[in-house]
């Protein structure tokens, strides 16, 4: 077990907080406020060759593993969600595919994401959200094209995307055994967007409600060659994306508690700063402790992810579970130590305790990761 991080990973955190407050944290504020997807920053982001970190070397990427994706994501977080959509978008496909494509799918899109094609993960439902098997769309195959049909809902830039992988129901009998992936390319027929959701916070995500409506695609664009593998895609994409996600809760938690201190140190009241209340000290010691405790759970959870084991999956479940929740109690609280001042828009707190409220829902609910770790604890 390693308790430092290495030069490399060291100089790495330096070079994106040098990112994240020179070009990220002056755009976070607009982005919210028009509610745009924010190209610059996704081009930002490909062009310094960020989101090609965790790809194979023989695509293109860097092949950096996860602890190292961990601390770049926690980096940019810092200053809000801006960048989560594209990190969790990359790291997504690049997990999908490798868990179910064909080495030509692979090669393929991976290759084109690098290029700058932009991904979504589809798979949400209006009556399918944490219970997965409900799920209602359905692929049937006739001839050498597939048929699909349903309606997904709050997919993250899904009307920005180039390639969408798709869940959809091969065999309904068989539950979520039953469900497949597709590839579906922007502009196939019988694909749109029917709504735009208006998001409370992280509106780098751009929430839409997607519909195939006799969405005819090609038998080659089945994710792998064999029907029925969605899950084994799914599985792989949550547990690595609970601990970026978890990251990412470390990040923006990180970011409020800095504010929060500053500005304990500069506002007096009562003829002193604020900071020489024990109040506000053991508020700040509290929250701080809590954060450490998170951080490393994450790092020890990226760690192990590569075994894919049991013990592995807990972890990221726990991550997940303990940095989202202290990432909304440090952004409340940071708006709190701001007073009124936190609850205006001048600054950056209370759009930061906005975006933590959606690190609690996705990729898995809070209720959907403790059920996750007690799944383990008792060998359910
Ligand atoms: C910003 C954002 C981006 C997203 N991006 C995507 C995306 O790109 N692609 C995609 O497919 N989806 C995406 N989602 C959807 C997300 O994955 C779902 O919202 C999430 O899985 C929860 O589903 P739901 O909203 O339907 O809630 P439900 O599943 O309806 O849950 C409602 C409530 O019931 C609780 N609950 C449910 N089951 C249990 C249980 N067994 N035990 C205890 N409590 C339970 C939940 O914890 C929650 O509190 C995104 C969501 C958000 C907020």
């Amino acid at each position: 077990m390693q308790y430092s991080l290495t030069e490399e990973q060291e100089m790495l955190k330096k070079t994106m907080k040098k990112l994240a407050t020179e070009k990220i944290a002056p755009r976070a504020g607009e982005i919210d406020e028009k509610e745009e997807f924010p190209r610059d920053i996704y081009e930002l982001l490909l062009n310094q060759k960020v989101l090609a970190l965790p790809f194979p070397e023989e695509y293109g990427g860097l092949g950096v593993d996860l602890l190292t994706y961990c601390l770049v994501v926690e980096e940019l977080s810092k200053v809000g969600l801006t960048a989560l959509p594209f990190l969790t978008s990359y790291s997504g496909a690049l997990d999908c595919f490798m868990a179910g494509g064909t080495p030509e799918q692979e090669k393929e899109y991976l290759s084109r994401l690098l290029a700058g094609e932009f991904f979504a993960f589809v798979l949400t439902e209006p009556s399918a959200g944490s219970d997965v098997a409900s799920m209602q769309s359905k692929a049937v195959l006739k001839g050498n094209k597939y048929v699909l049909n349903g309606t997904k809902c709050f997919i993250s830039n899904a009307d920005s995307a180039d390639i969408l992988m798709v869940y959809a129901k091969t065999d309904p009998k068989a539950g979520i055994r039953g469900i497949s992936t597709f590839i579906v390319e922007k502009g196939t027929p019988g694909f749109y967007i029917s709504r735009k959701e208006k998001m409370m916070g992280a509106r780098a995500f751009q929430s839409c409600e997607v519909v195939f409506d006799n969405c005819v695609i090609s038998k080659e664009n089945l994710l792998g060659t064999e029907e029925g593998k969605g899950l084994t895609v799914i599985l792989k994409f949550l547990h690595k994306g609970r601990i970026i996600v978890a990251a990412a809760a470390v990040g923006l938690a990180q970011g409020a508690l800095d504010h929060a201190i500053g500005y304990a140190k500069e506002r007096v009241q009562f003829g002193r700063p604020i900071a020489q209340f024990q109040g506000i000290q053991f508020m700040l010691a509290d929250l701080a402790a809590q954060l450490e405790a998170a951080r490393q759970l994450t790092y020890r959870a990226a760690t192990l992810a590569r075994d894919g084991s049991k013990e592995g999956m807990k972890l990221a479940c726990m991550a997940k579970y303990l940095a989202t929740g202290i990432c909304m109690k440090i952004t409340t609280d940071a708006v709190q130590i701001f007073g009124a001042s936190g609850y205006m828009r001048d600054y950056p707190l209370e759009r930061m305790m906005r975006d933590a409220k959606c690190l609690q829902i996705l990729e898995g609910t809070t209720q959907i990761q403790q059920a996750g770790i007690a799944r383990v604890l008792l060998d359910l």
